[in-house]
């Protein structure tokens, strides 16, 4: 039987709505939710993807204030407006489209990002608090993925997860995000000697390694939920890790590329903006 779909589309749209009544009510009490992005990636594609994750924030009431990528820009001068960003009380969310160019150091930028304002979770100090099982902010991506389980009611605790990908943005979060709702984690990478000896014992497989058909239907475990987040770009398509025909062939539920984890990614950045607006509110109203 072909396989459930986890439809990603449709769950954005349920989220776009509560998004948007979240930032009336915070625009009706004075405050303008703002994302700062600030691009040190010189990437055209990335600045495509900006623009719409701009236009999707501003008609849900949040102000996106995007840094271009300025070429003479380095590392000094890019702290420095991460470290003005962080005292701005207008901003309440940062994020730093990576990957950076090669000018610069992504970690010291990153660490530089205030926990507070770190709204996809890439700084050391998120990314600490999450393998402490004590999440503040997550990776928008990995939260997607989980957020889509949830959402299909598909059980994790106690079930064999296997992630592909051990990056700090994807694969890692993704895996501490299973771990703490209680799955049995395993983390494989370029350098794992079998893939598929763990993929076929998987009750949950995330694919977050960036490369188009890796997972074959045949690594697929009859009746498990494949969750797809490789996003490549083949002979002018999108299309994700997972070889999706046969993989739906075999698997239980498993995500389209694209219309799967995407189009939550973006959403819950957003969410954890209007977090960030919101808690910034209250500790200023306590202030006062
Ligand atoms: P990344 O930094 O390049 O990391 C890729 C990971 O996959 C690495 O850990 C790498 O292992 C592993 N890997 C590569 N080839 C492999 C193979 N043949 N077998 C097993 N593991 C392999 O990429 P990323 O930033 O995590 O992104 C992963 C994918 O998610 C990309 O396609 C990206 O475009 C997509 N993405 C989607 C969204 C969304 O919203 N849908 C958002 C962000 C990223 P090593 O560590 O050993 O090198």
């Amino acid at each position: 039987m072909p396989a459930r779909i986890l439809d990603g589309k449709a769950l954005a749209r349920s989220l776009h709505l509560e998004l948007k009544a979240q930032a009336q009510v915070l625009r009706a009490g004075g405050v303008v939710p703002t994302l700062a992005v600030v691009d040190a990636s010189g990437d055209p594609a990335a600045l495509q993807y900006l623009e719409r994750k701009r236009d999707r924030a501003q008609a849900l009431g949040i102000d996106v204030r995007v840094f271009a990528f300025n070429p003479a820009m380095q590392q000094e001068g890019l702290l420095q407006l991460i470290i003005q960003l962080n005292t701005d009380p207008s901003v309440h969310g940062i994020i730093l489209e990576q990957p950076v160019a090669p000018q610069f150091k992504a970690h010291s930028l990153l660490a530089a990002i205030s926990p507070n304002k770190d709204v996809d979770g890439t700084s050391p100090a998120s990314q600490g608090l999450l393998a402490l099982g004590t999440p503040r902010f997550v990776s928008a991506t990995a939260l997607a993925a989980i957020t889509l389980l949830e959402h299909h009611r598909i059980p994790v605790a106690g079930r064999e997860a296997v992630v592909i990908g051990r990056s700090t943005v994807v694969g890692r979060p993704a895996a501490f995000l299973l771990l703490q709702r209680d799955a049995t984690v395993t983390i494989c990478h370029s350098k794992t000697r079998d893939l598929a000896e763990h993929t076929r014992h998987a009750d949950i497989l995330i694919a977050a390694a960036g490369r188009a058909g890796l997972v074959r239907g045949a690594m697929i475990k009859p009746g498990s939920t494949v969750v797809d987040v490789g996003t490549n770009f083949v002979s002018g398509r999108t299309v994700g890790d997972v070889a999706f025909a046969e993989a739906a062939e075999v698997a239980g539920a498993i995500s389209p590329v694209p219309g799967g984890v995407g189009p939550v990614t973006t959403a819950l950045l957003l969410q954890n903006v209007l977090r960030a607006a919101a808690d910034d509110a209250r500790t200023t109203s306590v202030r006062q």
